[in-house]
C-alpha cells in the first residue's frame, strides 16, 4: 500500500486540530476576511517549506533552532508572509524557552484563536493582515503585560534598525 507521506501528514494534523479535512480545506480558502489572501498553491509558490508548514498549516519549528531567538538588535519583526509589521526589538525577551518571545505585538497587528490540539487549550496568534500563523500567547511573561508570545522564528522576518541610519555615509 502506497500512502503518500505528505497526504498522511495533513490527515495527522487534521486530526490532531480536530478539525475535518472540509474545515481545514475551507480554512485555506478565502472565508477568512484578511487583507491579503492566497490559494494555498499561491502561498507555496511563494513561501519555504518550512514557512509554509509554519504559517500556513500551524506548524511549529523546533525549538533552539531559529537564528532570530538570539537576535536582540534594535528593529522590527515582520511577517514573513505578507510583511506586515508585528513586534518591536523593544518588547522582545529571553524566554530560554528555545523561541524568539514577545511581551507584546504591535496594536492590531495580531489576532488569536483558541486552540484545542494536543489535549490542550491554548490561545494560538496570526498575523492580523494574511492569517498565517506566529505561535501561542501564554500568561507566564514578564511586565509589563505579563504575557509572552512565543513566536516561530521562520514565521518573522527581522529588519535592523541601522538599516535606515547608514544612507549619509553612501554616496553611491
Ligand atoms: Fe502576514
Amino acid at each position: 500500500m502506497n500512502i503518500d507521506r505528505r497526504t498522511f501528514g495533513f490527515g495527522t494534523l487534521a486530526v490532531s486540530l480536530g478539525l475535518s479535512a472540509a474545515e481545514l480545506s475551507a480554512g485555506e480558502k478565502k472565508v477568512m476576511n484578511f487583507e491579503v489572501t492566497k490559494t494555498e498553491e499561491e502561498w507555496r509558490k511563494l513561501l519555504t517549506p518550512e514557512e509554509f508548514y509554519v504559517l500556513r498549516k500551524h506548524g511549529t519549528e523546533r525549538a533552539h533552532t531559529s537564528p532570530l531567538d538570539k537576535v536582540y538588535d534594535p528593529g522590527i519583526y515582520k511577517c514573513a508572509g505578507c510583511g506586515q509589521e508585528l513586534f518591536t526589538a523593544e518588547t522582545k525577551f529571553n524566554s530560554r524557552t528555545g523561541w524568539p518571545s514577545f511581551y507584546t505585538p504591535i496594536d492590531g497587528k495580531v489576532g488569536s484563536t483558541t486552540d484545542r490540539s494536543f489535549f490542550m487549550v491554548r490561545t494560538e496568534v496570526h498575523c492580523s493582515r494574511c492569517g498565517g500563523h506566529l505561535g501561542h500567547v501564554f500568561n507566564d511573561g514578564p511586565k509589563p503585560t505579563g504575557l509572552r508570545y512565543c513566536i516561530n522564528g521562520v514565521s518573522l522576518k527581522f529588519e535592523p534598525a541601522e538599516a535606515s541610519s547608514s544612507t549619509e555615509q553612501s554616496g553611491s
